[in-house]
């Protein structure tokens, strides 16, 4: 007999995301229901509460781990006086072609200084601290927000990944010395790693970018590149060295041990989540819809009753018991609605709820519950009377598995080239290109810019955890190498 031809299914996602990932990716936002992209300003999104529950839990997971290691949170004004701005050169000419300002107000009409919508609250905050720094004894000084910032990017925007107003973290540490402030930085590239490889899943490698690249005003910047799969990366956190580049025009000084006045050294690290968040749908999501970690998750069960003529009552009580049992430790949502059990299946997976509980009239004779997982399709067998600690098992496992399942190898998307040509075959391959160059000091600009041109991708710098590779040459002039990098394209 010849087998029935599948129906493809009404809710779920159409677009195979390896074959046309941007077209999976607007799919997902959109039958998901986690941004709607309608609203009309460019580059200005609305999350919807699929997102947002997500987001918050995202937040609430970063802001616990700072709070951990010694940060307090303070809530500071969105617009920055031009003035302020004006106080650091490179900052401000990193920042100025993407501020918004505000130019006038109700009838007053124009107002006699423009205010800047913050970009980034470096030059909010200073003048605030040179008036509450006092003495060593408030060192180290060590401050975030959760906020709001907004950037004229000119580049093509998309939810999530990229837009003119993001929701981000920033912290600000001030430290009496510059040792302090080194420790801060690689403090905050652990917390980089810990939450976004162990509870986000997403692989990360940081490196310390070249100077060209760097932040406005930053000594040296270190930026986590996620790694998507394909070769393309894409920045997420980043934490600064800011030296006394900012201590020194914004006046953060402090009385040292000895009586001596001295100039602060500062680091400040920025954690988009709106961003992480695009990185990880994107990246752990299928063809089925999102994947996403347990805890992150706006429900973490949902129980699909499969109901049989003349049974409905007895499967629905027993639904009702269960979700009972659960509701205190998870977030449960016992789907009762018309929709068949199929449509059920599609729409939750699609939402990416890690487990479904099926429960018909033959499991409860037999004293047992389905519980099938999100992530890998697997279907449980569970005993009534061992839900409560299976399911803690499998929860206290998903994450992990997704992240073991999901970890890439970097040493596998790379390639080590010793010429352009090469280097160029690998980037249109979507490899990842390791090489020698020459520095990435200001003074190998002009390789990096040939690099974009004949390579095809960015020269993102040096890998900052352990380099195993050598190289004797400048891939693009020659000269010896002082540094091994890595070119990749981004998004
Ligand atoms: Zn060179």
């Amino acid at each position: 007999m010849a087998k029935k031809k599948k129906e493809p299914p009404i809710t779920g996602i159409t677009v195979s995301k390896e074959e046309d990932f941007s077209a999976w990716y607007t799919e997902i936002i959109t039958k998901a229901e986690l941004a709607d992209i309608r609203y009309n300003i460019k580059g200005f999104v609305c999350y919807r509460p699929w997102a947002t529950i997500s987001i918050r839990k995202m937040y609430r997971k970063y802001e616990d781990l700072l709070e951990k290691n010694g940060h307090l949170p303070l809530i500071m004004p969105s617009l920055i006086p031009e003035s302020n701005l004006m106080l650091e050169a490179e900052h401000v000419e990193g920042f100025a072609p993407e501020v918004f300002w505000v130019t006038s107000a109700g009838n007053s009409g124009p107002l006699s200084e423009r205010l800047a919508l913050r970009p980034t609250s470096e030059t909010a905050l200073y003048p605030m601290y040179s008036y509450w720094i006092r003495s060593y004894k408030d060192l180290p000084f060590k401050r975030y927000q959760s906020c709001q910032v907004w950037r004229y990017e000119g580049k093509m925007t998309r939810p999530f990944f990229r837009g003119r107003e993001f929701h981000w973290i920033e912290a600000h540490d001030v430290f009496a010395s510059e040792e302090g402030a080194l420790a801060q930085v690689n403090e905050d590239m652990e917390m980089t790693y810990q939450i976004l490889q162990n509870e986000f899943a997403i692989p990360i490698i940081f490196f310390e970018r070249p100077q060209w690249d760097k932040f406005g005003g930053a000594v040296n910047t270190y930026a986590a590149d996620a790694l998507m799969g394909s070769g393309k990366v894409l920045q997420l956190p980043s934490t600064h060295y800011l030296g006394q580049n900012f201590s020194k025009p914004f006046d953060v000084k402090y009385v040292d041990t000895d009586g001596k006045e001295k100039y602060g050294f500062q680091t400040c690290y920025g954690p988009a989540i709106s961003r992480i968040y695009g990185a990880m749908i994107a990246y752990l999501g299928d063809d089925k819809g999102l994947i996403l970690p347990f805890d992150i998750a706006p429900v973490q069960v949902v129980i699909v009753p499969i109901l049989v003529k003349g049974k409905e009552d007895i499967v629905l009580d027993k639904c009702k018991e269960i979700y009972e049992k659960l509701k205190d430790k998870y977030v449960v949502k016992l789907d009762e609605s018309e929709d068949s059990p199929g449509s059920k299946f599609y729409y939750w997976e699609m939402k990416g709820v890690p487990f479904r509980i099926e429960i018909g009239p033959r499991d409860i004779q037999k004293n047992q519950v389905v519980i099938v997982k999100r992530h890998d399709g697997q279907k449980v067998f569970v005993s009534e009377n061992e839900l409560e600690k299976q399911i803690e098992e499998l929860a206290s496992n998903y994450t992990k598995e997704i992240k073991e399942i999901k970890l890439l190898d970097f040493e596998e998307q790379i390639e080590l080239c010793y010429e352009r040509d090469s280097a160029k075959e690998a980037i249109e391959q979507g490899k990842i290109v390791c090489c020698g160059f020459c520095s990435i000091d200001m003074k190998s600009y002009s390789c990096a810019e040939a690099v974009e041109k004949d390579i095809g991708g960015f020269v993102r710098g040096k890998r900052v955890d352990e380099e195993k590779h050598e190289f004797a040459s400048c891939i693009i002039c020659g000269e010896p190498a002082t540094c091994t990098v890595y070119i990749a394209k981004s998004y």
